[in-house]
């Protein structure tokens, strides 16, 4: 069964997402957006559209490693993902709702989302504070009769543009003595008075005005003085971090798979490029030993890393995601520098074609650079590696705290 919906998503994507790629990577998301609804129906007419969904909500109730290899697929078009309703940050918070949505929150919120009726953003990044370190936060919800009063300014809150709802991370118990039990999760109608989106994030030379970005942007969003009913709390009060953390998990091998994807695609234009370009009669690119060296060197890596990724899902759907903690951080570091080095060598095998938009490697190049620093960044990665081994070594936690 896995290998059918694998080879339906596969044709799937040559047939209606490969021809949308060029016009995206010219004109931008909204120059597609209504060729992407009707793809978008396309997928429901085959039973494909978002696939990682219980059959109950829609979709076909794949395990985490068929999902990833969906995601492989997927993730050798920019607008793969989207396709098929499993991009980012939707994906990640329809597994919130599933996982702690109380019965009207499912209601209101994770029905349409899970049809891909509405959109999502996932608002916890402040731009005053280290996002790495989300203890440290500055946007507060006061507790008031019924409900919860709202203050803060967030950014990188994706695909903020044209999304129905935010998921606000807040400080809810200032006073809690641990930090990790201060903040709780909110969810935000976009249209709350007090919500307003400054701006879209101006990103390696991309940044289009608000409503005209659609799903692709990431937003500077000001909460102030917002309004919500009791009902708006996500989960437990002061249970924020640990449900990020939880909601990293998964996400983290959704994104490794996307990465993956992304990689081969990169790899296979450079192996092509190679082949056929000509550097004088009889010579070709590839017959240099430079060119020769990136493309195994990232065949390599591309294996290593995609065996990984799976290993670490398996572990996940066995284990649960605390016993794959390791291997998740071990992923998310391994995947996004293997990605990183992919592009990069094949964007310089391409020369000045490479740096063009008439590629999506250039998008890739612009866009998944931050695979190194969204989700956690490469540094804390290794120090959760690194701890957990020096730890077992008998090493002490050092005497400084916050050493
Ligand atoms: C494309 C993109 C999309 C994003 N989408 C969202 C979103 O939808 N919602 C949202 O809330 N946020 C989002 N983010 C924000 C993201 O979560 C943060 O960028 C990330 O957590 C890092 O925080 P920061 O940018 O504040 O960097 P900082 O925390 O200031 O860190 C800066 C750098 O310091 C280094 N560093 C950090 N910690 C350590 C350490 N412990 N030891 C050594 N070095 C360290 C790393 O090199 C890091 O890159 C997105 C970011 C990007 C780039």
């Amino acid at each position: 069964m896995a290998t059918d919906v694998i080879g339906t998503v596969r044709d799937f994507v040559d047939a209606h997402v490969m021809p949308l790629e060029a016009p995206f990577l010219l004109h931008g998301f909204k120059a597609v957006e209504a060729e992407l609804e009707r793809v978008r129906e396309v997928a429901r007419g085959l039973g494909i559209f978002a696939p990682h969904l219980p059959e109950a909500m829609g979709g076909r109730g794949l395990p985490l490693t068929v999902v990833g290899e969906v995601s492989r697929v997927l993730g050798r078009t920019p607008l793969g993902h989207y396709a098929l309703h499993m991009q980012a940050p939707d994906i990640s918070n329809t597994e919130l709702l599933l996982r702690w949505g109380s019965e009207a929150q499912r209601e209101r919120w994770l029905a349409p989302l899970a049809k891909g009726a509405i959109r999502s953003c996932f608002s916890m990044t402040e731009p005053e504070h280290a996002g790495s370190n989300p203890v440290v936060m500055s946007t507060r919800a006061d507790k008031v009769e019924g409900g919860w009063v709202l203050n803060g300014r967030k950014w990188f809150t994706s695909a903020a543009d044209g999304a129905a709802f935010a998921v606000v991370m807040a400080v809810s118990d200032p006073e809690a003595e641990r930090a990790h039990a201060r903040a709780s999760f909110f969810i935000v109608p976009t249209d709350t008075p007090g919500f307003s989106i400054v701006r879209n994030l101006p990103v390696m030379g991309e940044g289009l005005a608000v409503g005209e970005a659609g799903w692709a942007s990431h937003a500077e969003v000001v909460y102030e003085d917002v309004r919500v009913g009791d009902e708006a709390l996500l989960g437990a009060r002061g249970a924020g971090f640990a449900m990020a953390q939880e909601r990293l998990g998964p996400g983290r091998i959704h994104h490794a798979m996307r990465w993956i994807g992304i990689a081969e695609r990169c790899l296979e234009l450079m192996v092509a490029r190679a082949a056929s370009r000509e550097l004088g009669p009889g010579l070709r690119l590839g017959h240099k030993d430079t060119v020769q060296g990136w493309i195994g060197r990232s065949w390599a890596e591309l294996e290593a890393a995609r065996l990984f990724v799976r290993q670490t899902a398996e572990a996940m759907e066995h284990e649960g995601q605390k016993g794959a903690r390791l291997a998740v951080s071990g992923v998310k570091l391994l995947a996004a520098g293997m990605l990183d080095r992919v592009m990069d060598r094949a964007l310089q095998v391409h020369g000045a074609l490479g740096m063009t938009d008439l590629l999506p490697i250039a998008f890739w190049y612009r866009h998944e650079r931050a695979a190194r620093i969204y989700d956690g960044p490469d540094e804390v990665h290794e120090q959760v590696i690194a701890r957990e081994l020096l730890g077992r070594a008998g090493m002490p936690k050092p005497a400084r705290a916050g050493a």
